[in-house]
């Protein structure tokens, strides 16, 4: 490849014009015919160019695609994305902001809610199981994304079948070191697979995000191996059953579930529920960063609790990807 090509691409906008002018004083001489070198370089140059559009454009653009058929639905979601008055868990909450990042990353589009790419998307989704495909979002669609995230967490189809998985040996158990441990951590051990992973998972997310590096509090674990029999009596002496579910038969106890700080509301806990809690937690740079790459380390979210992962493998939270 000849030097005059290695070196274009990182000065288009100075070499651009000279170009053109060389090409136009070319043109202008009679017998004179534009070398394929120079025809070549401007059609690579004008490339480069519609890839330099901003980003920003470009996904505007991308969103905007399919805005005849979409665009009620798209003002729907819009505005419901806030205002939906809804149940899905046990209490009432305002609008689903707090699971827009998981159900783009399902819909395999960062096109914002009120975008007709992100209604079309929707209705594909309630086409493929079933539902009116309107495009608009509703606790009908919102169940069935659930099924999709409980479905890749095998604790939860154990749970399905009446399974409580055995908690591992502690031979298969690591310690945690002092800077991944959370100052309100309940527990310091993890599944030695689950331990390496989760390094792999926090190198990657600072070396990625500034705002992550920049916090060393951020993706801290509070809770990781708990013993079920220490469960069971803090659930009977403390009356912190954590819904019984820490008594009869916790994720926890498998040594493969994480709790990470992802951030919280002043006042309320690292794991407080609440639906503002989980609604802050999901709009951070770190639980966006979580839902689009903890797949990549072999995690799996839990949609309820934004702290909440547990490791299934690479090779199984890769397939079940969307
Ligand atoms: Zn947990």
């Amino acid at each position: 490849m000849s030097d005059r090509k290695e070196r274009a691409p990182s000065r288009p906008v100075r070499i651009l014009p000279r170009r053109t002018a060389e090409r136009e004083r070319l043109a202008g001489r009679p017998g004179l015919r534009l070398p394929w070198r120079v025809k070549a370089m401007s059609i690579l140059l004008a490339v480069v160019g519609l890839l330099c559009v901003s980003p920003v454009a470009r996904a505007q653009e991308i969103c905007d695609a399919g805005a005849a058929e979409w665009a009620t639905a798209a003002e729907a979601n819009a505005l419901n994305v806030y205002s939906l008055e809804w149940t899905p868990f046990d209490r009432v909450e305002y609008g689903w902001i707090t699971y827009l990042p998981l159900i783009q990353k399902e819909l395999d589009t960062r096109c914002a809610p009120g975008s007709p790419v992100f209604a079309a998307r929707l209705a594909a989704v309630q086409a493929r199981f079933a539902l009116p495909a309107t495009g608009v979002f509703d606790p009908a669609v919102f169940q069935i994304f659930r099924g999709l995230w409980q479905e890749r967490r095998p604790f939860v189809m154990a749970r399905v079948a009446d399974i409580c998985p055995e908690p591992p040996p502690l031979r298969e158990l690591g310690y945690l070191v002092a800077e991944e441990e959370h100052a309100d951590r309940l527990t310091r051990l993890l599944r030695r697979d689950t331990l390496a992973a989760y390094r792999r998972m926090v190198a990657a997310a600072r070396a990625e995000i500034p705002e992550i590096a920049a916090d060393p509090e951020l993706l801290q674990i509070f809770s990781g191996f708990r013993d079920p029999e220490a469960d069971a009596a803090r659930c009977a002496t403390e009356g912190n059953c954590d819904g019984l579910r820490r008594a009869v038969c916790s994720p926890h106890r498998t040594g493969a579930a994480v709790d990470l700080y992802v951030g919280h509301i002043e006042g309320l806990g690292v794991d407080s529920t609440h639906p503002d809690s989980r609604r802050h937690m999901s709009q951070g740079a770190t639980y966006r960063w979580l839902v689009q790459n903890a797949g990549r380390f072999g995690f799996v979210p839990y949609v309820y609790e934004p702290w909440h992962w547990e490791y299934v493998g690479e090779a199984m939270a890769e397939a079940a990807a969307p």
